[in-house]
């Protein structure tokens, strides 16, 4: 089906701040791809491209939003919504660099996402069936979900050091089943922090952040497992982004909440020692984005026991995958679409990652909006897990509530240890 129009806008994504948004328009109808945006960005994303300046205090996308009416879509106009492949190729030439820094990532990912809401129409099936074509996936799983329920650093003012507190419902049998998990572990965790007096305001991903020790977020999560009824690793593990990078500045790690910095080594010893006393099944980010030596030692001192996860250590790049495979540095991946933004080429980092067996984590950003394309992503590439926050917020639980939907379709629930 021909793309008749292409038009984006400037909107506002869930942190307030602006960000892309794209109507692609076919005989089918108008279908919509709205950007997210990082806090914790990795320092070799892609470029999201902002306006600078005095308005929405230099975050504006203006530049990004007339690079797609002036730009990509004089070039897409005409085209057939089928060819996914080719209308990125497209744009990725029509950018001509490295890190997508000339029209920006923001700009490329939003007609992307678009056009392939249009492909999926135009052949009248679900949106995630249609990923799984272009993607070369006929396995459909509902992804184990990975819910955050404490979070600090720059998501929550630094109310912790480290970035992420998460659950796993390992336990469950189906996606709907680890969704009341997760719902029931949060609401007992709001109880407890209640009853201790601490403050249960949330942080941009619609996780608790009371201002604690890194500890003692473990501690609360065990006990807010067991307090809803479940039992602590066997149903329910703790997963953790430690976002590290965020922390390192001249090879130390800076744990400003306790005044004290480690080096690579000891932050090996400090996992070591976590997930020897707390149920933690996952481990993202622990160290720096390229302290590659350092990562290779915590994958082989702890990779054999709990997931070693690459955000932005890999950042969705296929060379930063390349590496970290070649060297062992991680058993898992994160995927963001904005990272290296465009749907083709996300595809093809999950390709290599499933084909040397990482497990594949697609994850939502800090700052996100109303819409579940990145759901529908999730099963189409077959992923093992998603990260999409807290069961609360709506930008959060539209990821969600679009999985319990496609659940209806498809009942296939991979668990953890398969
Ligand atoms: C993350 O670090 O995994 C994350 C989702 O945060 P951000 O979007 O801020 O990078
Ligand atoms: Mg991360």
């Amino acid at each position: 089906m021909i793309i008749k129009k292409i038009h984006a806008r400037q909107v506002i994504d869930s942190k307030g701040y602006p960000t892309v948004e794209c109507d692609a328009a076919t005989d089918a109808g108008i279908f919509r791809a709205m950007v997210p945006s990082g806090a914790s960005i990795g320092r070799h994303e892609a470029v999201e491209l902002r306006d600078g300046g005095n308005a929405f205090f230099g975050k504006g996308v203006l530049k990004a939003v007339s690079n797609v009416n002036k730009i990509i879509a004089p070039k897409l106009i005409g085209r057939n919504c089928l060819e996914q492949e080719k209308i990125d190729r497209i744009m990725i030439e029509l950018d001509g660099t490295e890190n997508k820094s000339k029209l920006g990532a923001n700009a490329i990912l939003s007609v992307s996402a678009a056009c392939c809401k249009a492909g999926a129409a135009s052949l009248i099936v679900p949106l995630y069936k249609y990923i799984g074509k272009l993607a070369g996936n006929k396995e459909f799983v509902l992804p184990i979900p990975m819910m955050v329920f404490l979070e600090g650093g720059k998501h929550a003012d630094h109310s912790t050091d480290l970035q992420e507190f998460m659950i796993m419902p390992v336990g469950a049998n189906s996606f709907s089943q680890a969704v009341q998990y997760c719902v029931e572990v949060y609401h007992a965790l709001k109880e407890s922090l209640k009853s201790k007096g601490m403050n249960t305001s949330v942080g941009y991903e619609g996780a608790f952040s009371p201002r604690i020790g890194n500890e003692e977020a473990f501690e609360l999560l065990v006990n807010a497992i067991e307090d809803a009824g479940y039992k602590p690793k066997s149903e329910i593990g703790i997963a953790l982004d430690a976002a590290a990078s965020e922390l390192c500045k001249d090879g130390k790690y800076y744990f400003a909440s306790e005044k004290r910095q480690l080096n690579s080594g000891e932050m090996i010893d400090f996992y070591d020692y976590l997930i020897e006393k707390y149920p933690i099944v996952s481990i993202e980010d622990g160290l720096g984005e390229d302290d590659w030596e350092a990562w290779i030692e915590l994958n082989k001192r702890i990779g054999k026991k709990v997931q070693i996860i690459g955000d932005d250590l890999t950042v969705t790049n296929p060379q930063r995958l390349e590496r970290a495979i070649k060297l062992g540095a991680i058993n898992s991946i994160l995927i963001k679409l904005n990272q290296i933004g465009s749907v083709t080429e996300t595809a093809n980092v999950i390709k290599m990652a499933k084909e040397k067996k990482l497990k594949v984590i697609v994850s939502h950003r800090s700052g996100e909006t109303e819409d579940t394309f990145v759901a529908d992503f999730a099963v189409g590439v077959g992923a093992d897990q998603c990260k999409f926050g807290a069961p609360t917020r709506s930008e959060r639980t539209a990821k969600y509530n679009q999985l319990l939907r496609i659940e209806e379709e498809i009942k296939s629930y991979k668990g953890f240890y398969d």
